[in-house]
């Protein structure tokens, strides 16, 4: 299964968008410069969005709540652990999550490089997800969700969308389940776009056990407000402001 394409005009879709729905100036820079936080806000929608894996079991465990209750999600892996997990990224794409690129082994340096050494984290993990998948990703979150301008440049040359969010789980401060789904309930808006970790700055085996568990009471309680739950190619997409979405 492809992922779904996301268009090469989405930025201009969503400055027309921020101008309909009146966000502030400083949205309508991010726009224009391809990097995106929030998605189409004329609907009820929230992209649920993991980071840092994939990391056996607990990507695993996240994929399997999100296929139970019909849910679909995106998930921003590292170049490394793909390559270290194949199986885990086929599993998330057999499932219908979108998958975009979450750097070769987040570093935290990338906004301070020189553009070449840059692309050469970019392509060495497009290089192993088009290995896995078959095509190369169209998204990215920059580690730590620090962009620069040369990393914006180089993301659009490349053809990708640099994603942020607008919805912190708070789930990398370890804290507890109750806690992640109560945040996220509480600050999810029509648009939003949500993060949450299945893994953990490029370590093996990180304990995401707190994500896992809060993630049914995200799900049930967007539903309960009427969010649908959808991916970041869906959200970014202005289809998804009609009925036409599927
Ligand atoms: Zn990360």
């Amino acid at each position: 299964m492809a992922l779904p394409r996301l268009p090469r005009w989405s930025a201009i879709a969503l400055l027309l968008g921020a101008v309909m729905f009146g966000l502030g100036s400083s949205d309508l820079v991010y726009a224009q410069a391809g990097h995106v936080s929030r998605g189409n806000g004329c609907r009820r929608v929230v992209a649920l969005t993991f980071d840092d894996g994939p990391n056996p079991p607990y990507t695993e465990q996240v994929v399997d709540i999100l296929r139970r209750n019909g849910a679909r999600a995106t998930f921003f892996v590292e170049g490394q652990a793909a390559a270290d997990h194949p199986d885990a990224v086929k599993l998330l794409r057999d499932a219908g999550m979108a998958i975009g690129s979450h750097s070769y082994a987040h570093s935290e340096d990338l906004p301070a490089t020189q553009a070449t050494d840059f692309r050469y984290d970019l392509g060495r993990a497009e290089a192993v997800l088009e290995g896995i998948l078959g095509h190369k990703p169209q998204l990215y979150r920059a580690p730590f969700g620090k962009t620069s301008a040369t990393m914006l440049d180089e993301l659009r040359n490349a053809g990708y969308t640099s994603i942020g969010w607008d919805v912190d789980s708070t789930d990398w401060r370890e804290t507890s389940p109750d806690e992640i789904a109560g945040r996220v309930l509480l600050e999810a808006h029509a648009g939003a776009i949500v993060l949450l970790h299945d893994g953990a700055l490029g370590q093996d085996n990180s304990d995401r056990s707190g994500t896992v568990e809060a993630l049914p009471a995200i799900v049930a309680g967007l539903r309960e407000r009427g969010y649908e739950l959808v991916t970041v190619p869906d959200i970014l997409d202005p289809k998804v402001c009609s009925a036409s979405l599927r």
